[in-house]
């Protein structure tokens, strides 16, 4: 056991946490280590698309379809993407949303574990990749205090899946003020190779907007001579 483990557990033993969606006591020591009460995790885990896109999800960026067939109409736009199949599990919204804060500003690492354990399940869909998590914007570490894309990856580590921290992202403007098309303009050349590229690689993140991070990625990926990118995220925007 990580020695991160190890305190992690003391910690919950000695001042357990609510339930980091509805704040109920969190007595069982399997409810402490995901961060839920028993009827928030089940119904969190009958949530939540890990199954392969259908005629409900977009065949691409995984989102849910409305009237369109196959693939959401931003994803029609061009049929080159780098980053092909994305699987995103929940919306960004409502209870999914808070979720997301517990775990990434309230440090709730027991989210996180439930978390990571639900996005295995979608990482498992493609055999034969190697997880890359996305690197984090230069300073936002040192503001934010952690890094909760890495945590999730050591996590998925721990499933038994393969992991390269390969990717380095340089400083950039902030994103948030941008449209969809500058965006992508922006986050052009914004990543950088660090070390060789899997041959078949598929990016962990933790929210997708417009996916144009996930995009980015892919590119300096497929320049480092990857042949396939994927991604796999939590939450959808
Ligand atoms: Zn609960
Ligand atoms: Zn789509």
């Amino acid at each position: 056991m990580e020695p991160r483990t190890l305190v992690f557990f003391l910690r919950e033993f000695f001042f357990p946490g609510g339930c980091g969606l509805c704040g109920t006591a969190l007595l069982g020591p399997g409810e402490a280590w995901q961060g839920l009460c028993e009827p928030c995790r089940e119904s969190l885990e009958a949530a939540g698309g890990t199954e392969t896109p259908g005629r409900e999800r977009c065949g691409r960026c995984g989102r849910p379809l409305i009237s369109e067939q196959d693939r959401c109409l931003p994803c029609r736009e061009r049929d080159d993407w780098n980053c092909e199949s994305i699987r995103a599990l929940y919306p960004y919204t409502g209870k999914y949303r808070k979720l997301l804060a517990a775990y990434k500003f309230e440090k709730n690492l027991g989210l996180g574990n439930f978390l990571a354990r639900r996005l295995a399940g979608c990482c498992r869909e493609f055999p034969d990749f190697t997880l890359v998590p996305v690197p984090p914007r230069p300073g936002k570490i040192r503001k934010a205090g952690w890094d909760q894309v890495e945590y999730l990856a050591r996590r998925l580590k721990d499933e038994g899946l393969p992991v390269r921290r390969c990717l380095r992202r340089l400083s950039s403007q902030t994103q948030k003020k941008l449209d969809r098309r500058n965006r992508l303009k922006n986050l052009e050349g914004r990543f950088v190779l660090t070390g060789t590229a899997p041959r078949r690689a598929l990016l962990i993140d933790d929210v997708m907007t417009t996916g144009a991070t996930l995009e980015a990625c892919a590119a300096a990926l497929k320049k480092g001579g990857a042949e396939q990118v994927c991604g796999a995220c939590l939450f959808y925007d």
